[in-house]
């Protein structure tokens, strides 16, 4: 009884209450970023105490404030609850709201609106999931409970068809999973040309169900862990060790590869639930990437790079930074990952030598400058989803814009080419983690450029390996 009688008193403490009300009414915040940001104040001061009772009232402010964060944040999310398989539609569903439902309930994703390299549309290739975009108004013909036929292969979704039509459409999809499931039996082997070009495929992969698709698809690693995504349905910060557990169970899953794991990656269409940030004109060029997770350093950062430095004991990990423009951006980063590691080392956490760190080639001024970054990165991976939106002034996310980012790929695959021939130079890596990874009008162009991986949505490595084998 004790300790709940202690719980209510912090709940009643005055000071607490009146500063996050002060924080709301005063400075703008919501809440539950109000409430956030009081405690952890409060959580600094009585850390700076040292005083053993004290230190035991922080985890008591920490876990009292992170359950009405999650109440608070909860009761605001727009959930969608399914309670049996279905064909979701929507004129536009949020990455958090696909992943707060069970994929293994969703046969399909129709939405009105929506552009193909958006992060939703990135998470249901991941896991196979049948997807027509930019539909327009036909969803507005279907109501709940009609019966769908979704064609992706001719962008057409059939309301209420015929007995028949439905059977035949049965047939083919059942002749399409046979095609995979014979893909699947080969995908284990290694992609190479009949000349004998070989090129890593490696996954990019979110959640745990991903990790395993990678692995049953035959994945060489992981190309591409996007951190953001094991955690855009938090209700708080997670924590180093929460951020250690997660990591630690997708690596279990292919434990004898390489991973790279990508920096934090919030912002735009993938926001952090629980930190209200202003309104930003242009998210996408705003304080997203590093530049959030550095101006929340302790709370986001610094948490991860722990967590990925004590893991690089045991597997084999590379750091990749997402979002870099400037070799001032990879100094600051880099830094901060070298203090994370001397302080561990301090700490007497055995660690081998620090893990190579990299950047995500998606922003024009280093895929056009890597003279400024070859002496300094260890590896680099091409993003061309954000670097395509970059290049044509085109929005990933809007599907107005979508047709100029399909002709992206002559300038992408142009600036590829020259920047690998100087990254070979020194030596370097370098990768495709971009949807244009697995673009097969680009696939021999990269292969002939020496590509080292394509890094791919998971559901698509066995038909990509197929299809190099069948290349000349
Ligand atoms: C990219 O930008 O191409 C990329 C791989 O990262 P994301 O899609 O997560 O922005
Ligand atoms: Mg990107």
């Amino acid at each position: 009884m004790e300790i709940y009688e202690a719980h209510i008193e912090i709940l009643n403490d005055p000071e607490l209450i009146s500063k996050t009300i002060q924080s709301i009414e005063e400075e703008g915040w919501s809440a539950h970023t109000a409430l956030h940001k009081v405690a952890t104040e409060y959580c600094e001061v009585l850390k700076s105490l040292e005083d053993s009772y004290l230190m035991g009232r922080i985890e008591d402010i920490q876990m009292l404030s992170q359950m009405i964060i999650g109440y608070l944040v909860g009761s605001e999310k727009n959930e969608i609850k399914l309670n049996k398989p279905s064909i979701l539609v929507a004129e536009k569903l949020t990455t958090n709201q696909f992943a707060a439902i069970k994929s293994e309930f969703i046969l399909g994703i129709i939405m009105a609106k929506g552009g193909t390299t958006d992060h939703l549309m990135i998470l249901a290739k991941a896991l196979g999931i049948p997807s027509l975009i930019n539909a327009g108004p036909v969803i507005e013909k279907i109501e709940t409970g009609d019966k769908l036929v979704l064609d992706t292969l001719q962008s057409t979704v059939y309301i209420e068809p015929s007995p028949a039509f439905i059977e035949t459409s049965k047939k083919s999809k059942e002749n399409l999973e046979q095609k995979q499931r014979e893909q699947i039996a080969s995908s284990h082997e290694p992609a190479m040309t009949k000349s004998g070009v070989k090129v890593a495929i490696h996954a990019n992969i979110g959640s745990v169900l991903e990790a395993q698709a990678a692995k049953t698809n035959g994945a060489e690693g992981i190309g591409l862990l996007r951190s953001e995504l094991c955690f855009i349905d938090c209700t708080h910060f997670p924590s180093e060790n929460k951020q250690y557990e997660t990591y630690k169970e997708l690596l279990d899953i292919l434990p004898k590869s390489l991973h790279t794991i990508r920096l934090l990656d919030f912002g735009t269409d993938k926001p952090l639930e629980f930190l209200s940030l202003d309104q930003e004109e242009n998210p996408a060029m705003g304080l997203r990437a590093l530049r959030l997770g550095i101006t929340y350093y302790n709370q986001l950062l610094k948490p991860q790079i722990r967590a990925i430095l004590r893991l690089s004991k045991e597997y084999a990990i590379r750091i990749l930074c997402p979002m870099i423009a400037t070799p001032a951006d990879f100094n600051q980063i880099y830094q901060l990952i070298y203090s994370e590691y001397t302080q561990l080392k301090k700490e007497g956490v055995q660690l081998n030598k620090l893990v190579p760190i990299g950047i995500m080639v998606e922003i024009p001024n280093v895929a056009i400058h890597p003279e400024l970054f070859l002496d300094k990165v260890d590896f680099f991976s091409f993003g061309t989803n954000d670097l395509s939106q970059f290049l044509m002034a085109a929005d990933r996310t809007n599907e107005k814009v979508a047709n100029y980012l399909i002709e992206a790929n002559e300038s992408l695959l142009m600036l590829i080419n020259e920047f690998t021939k100087k990254a070979y130079k020194k030596n370097k890596p370098v990768s495709i983690c971009g949807e244009l990874a697995s673009d097969t009008s680009s696939i021999n162009k990269l292969l002939q450029m020496n590509i080292d991986a394509l890094s791919i949505a998971p559901a698509l490595i066995p038909e990509t390996k197929e299809f190099i084998r069948s290349l000349e």
